[in-house]
């Protein structure tokens, strides 16, 4: 096939075999994070560069060498979002959400754009579920962020999770720890990357998130940011870790966190698998206390998570994880002529009002291809229409799953096929041991409607 140009390198398409998969994740996380009171937000998939280059921070390697940036037609520097945080805080204070009830509780999901070099779990287009809590500097904010991912995974069944916790301390504290990084790393500057040899002038803790094994290795002895909380960092990371208690969910205090976006203060976590490869991070959070005044608003400490969809998908399929069943076709309507087609037409548009999945034949196959393809569907009903059915009056209904066959009067096809579905889901609930106290004779018999 000679396809003019293929997908974009590090993208992926989802097809129809797997996104059933991805709207089942996506729903679970919107309906966990729902139950604690966010509501979904959509925001634009660009926004002006400052944005990130202030909110994500500029000494970050997502600003430095992953943007997506381009000039539009407008000589306007353009950036498509490599994540969700900067752009729900810009429409947090654009749209005056700080004048609704506090805390505002926003979750949403996006598709993030990096340039980064892709490999299994590390792609450059990728998808986030979200949230930000914003508006409270309350312990119990990040113990409920933190317990609504861990809530999602169990929903989704997913095991063997590590929750790693850690605090960065807040600005106050940061300058003795600045401090304490410049002198260590000063003594090994000779073995640092050029990146961190700027990281050390303008962000050292930037280092502690270096990615090259010769700085990652200088980064393990040193000092750690937990050894210079001030003692409201100090109180306020021991209070999450008792409402954690509380909540039972097990955590590892983890001192080496940093995360990589800059604007990090006070608790960090990350949920991390070790069954996905290198890039085992399926969600990362923290609060990010100075962000919002940075982006312009009034000073409102907040927090939030992302978790990558993506890395989330490949380890429940590594864990095998059930997922509900792909949609699949109710009913099928097999025609021969015209005249049966339009009465197929007829009957598909009265049950899909109803919200029943209805084909019938639109390519104007036989009949013995119309059935192979309705096989194929997986209908779980057929039904043949040709001029004898419409001269008789009478169609056959078939189950395809057992075989069963029914007269039916085509007259009162709608009602006759309800009720034979309907049948055949109580009884799939009877299988599943739910009494539902409903005689299915009397639905067949018509007495229910
Ligand atoms: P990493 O250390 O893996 O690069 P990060 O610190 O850059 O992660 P965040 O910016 O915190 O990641 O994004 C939150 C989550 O989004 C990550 O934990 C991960 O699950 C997912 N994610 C980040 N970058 C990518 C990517 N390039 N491809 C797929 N998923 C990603
Ligand atoms: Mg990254």
């Amino acid at each position: 096939m000679a396809l003019i140009t293929k997908s974009i390198k590090g993208t992926q398409d989802t097809l129809p075999s797997e996104s059933h998969k991805v709207r089942f994740v996506e729903q679970t996380a919107l309906e966990v994070a729902g139950n604690c009171g966010f509501r979904e937000i959509r925001i634009p998939v660009f926004e002006h560069t400052e944005l990130f280059q202030r909110g994500v921070g500029d000494t970050t390697d997502v600003v430095q060498k992953e943007m997506y940036t381009f000039l539009d037609k407008g000589e306007r520097s353009i950036t498509l979002r490599p994540e969700g945080t900067a752009g729900v805080v810009r429409s947090f204070l654009e749209n005056g959400l700080y004048n609704e009830p506090m805390p505002q509780k926003l979750c949403y999901l996006v598709s993030c754009y990096r340039y980064e070099k892709p490999q299994a779990g590390r792609l450059r287009e990728f998808h986030q579920f979200g949230l930000e809590c914003l508006g409270t500097a309350s312990p119990a904010a990040d113990a409920e962020v933190i317990g609504i991912a861990n809530d999602i995974f169990n929903f989704l069944g997913v095991r063997g999770l590590r929750l790693e916790i850690n605090s960065i301390g807040c600005p106050a504290c940061r300058k003795d720890y600045h401090k304490a990084l410049r002198e260590y790393f000063e003594n090994r500057k000779g073995e640092l990357c050029h990146t961190c040899l700027d990281r050390l002038e303008r962000n050292p803790m930037r280092i502690l998130d270096c990615k090259s094994p010769v700085c990652s290795e200088i980064a393990k002895d040193a000092p750690k940011a937990l050894d210079y909380l001030c003692d409201e960092c100090r109180t306020h990371f021991d209070s999450v870790q008792t409402y954690l208690r509380a909540m039972e969910i097990p955590f590892t205090v983890e001192p080496s966190i940093v995360r990589g976006l800059d604007y990090y203060t006070k608790t960090v976590f990350e949920f991390v698998s070790t069954e996905i490869g290198a890039q085992g991070t399926v969600c990362g959070g923290g609060r990010y206390d100075g962000l919002v005044e940075e982006i312009g608003g009034a000073h409102t400490p907040a927090l939030g998570f992302a978790m990558g969809i993506e890395r989330l998908l490949l380890l429940m399929d590594k864990q095998g994880l059930p997922f509900p069943e792909r949609e699949k076709c109710s009913l099928y309507i097999a025609t021969m002529g015209e005249k049966a087609s339009f009465k197929a037409a007829s009957i598909a548009s009265v049950l899909r009002r109803e919200g029943v999945e209805v084909q019938f034949d639109v390519v104007g196959r036989s009949v013995k291809a119309q059935m192979k393809y309705a096989n194929k569907l997986g209908a779980a009903f057929t039904v043949v229409i040709g001029d004898s059915e419409l001269e008789s009056g009478i169609v056959r209904l078939k189950n395809m799953e057992s075989g069963e066959e029914n007269e039916v009067a085509l007259e009162d096809f709608e009602g006759a096929f309800m009720r034979a579905s309907l049948s055949e889901s109580l009884k799939g609930l009877e299988d599943l041991g739910v009494g539902t106290g409903i005689d299915l004779d009397s639905i067949m018999n018509g007495n229910l409607f």
